[in-house]
């Protein structure tokens, strides 16, 4: 069979949490040359950054065909993200995010803010693919996941570089059920086994519960979507 994979090189914005590992993969299987970026600001207690590394570590192991593509992984220190959560929002403000289950570091905007971090490391690396597991589909609706919004800042990303820059987003129009589903695909039962045991998406960074769906307190509007989904995937 003839080789099809695509030749460019790629940034995978990865948080260690289901999304981006389905993302991770996702590249993976398509692209030459694979590097992951992630965020430090505060996040879960740290949880999911450690979930990165062991991501990574478990696709080097058990993935060989996936090994050979995937590149060095960029960690950058946005602890100033911190201060805009601090400043940026009231009192009421705060208790309205805080009893929607978001975390208290959220910052309006934040994915366009990852976009462009992530587009300087890329341009430096030699890349000119980025991937994010932003959705529109059934994530809270935050106007910077929309497709448009990401669309709009491919181009601005690509005038203000002087060089091509493809944002890919392959969960835009998936949902939590077509994502287990689409890991699978690509995977298989081993890539599955990897999504439960070593991705985090719980809000409060709980991993002392196990569930079928993987680690998480279980109540939280993120183990929420994420239990939901797996149940429709296990049950199509
Ligand atoms: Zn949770």
């Amino acid at each position: 069979m003839a080789d099809r994979t695509d030749a460019r090189r790629a940034l995978v914005l990865f948080s260690g949490g289901q999304d981006s590992t389905a993302c991770l993969a996702w590249a993976l299987d398509r692209y030459a040359h694979v590097e992951t970026i992630g965020f430090d600001y505060g996040q879960r207690h740290g949880v999911e950054l450690e979930c990165r590394l062991h991501v990574r570590s478990a696709l080097h192991a058990d993935f060989p065909r996936w090994a050979r593509k995937l590149g060095d992984d960029h960690l950058i220190d946005l602890s100033v993200l911190g201060q805009l959560s601090d400043t940026a929002m009231t009192d009421a403000r705060a208790i309205e995010m805080n009893a929607q289950g978001l975390p208290n570091t959220f910052v309006p905007g934040r994915n366009l803010l990852f976009f462009n971090f992530a587009a300087a490391v890329a341009y430096r690396r030699g890349l000119s693919v980025l991937v994010g597991g932003m959705c529109e589909t059934d994530f809270s609706g935050y106007p910077d996941c929309r497709d448009n919004s990401l669309r709009a800042l491919q181009v601005a990303i690509s005038l203000g570089l002087d060089a091509p820059m493809t944002l890919d987003t392959p969960l835009m129009w998936l949902d939590k059920a077509q994502t287990w589903a689409l890991a699978e695909q690509l995977g298989g039962e081993p890539l599955i086994d990897l999504v439960v045991e070593h991705t985090h998406t719980c809000y409060l960074g709980d991993r002392s519960q196990r569930h079928a769906w993987g680690y998480g307190c279980g109540l939280c509007p993120a183990c929420d979507l994420r239990r939901k989904g797996f149940n429709t995937w296990v049950n199509s």
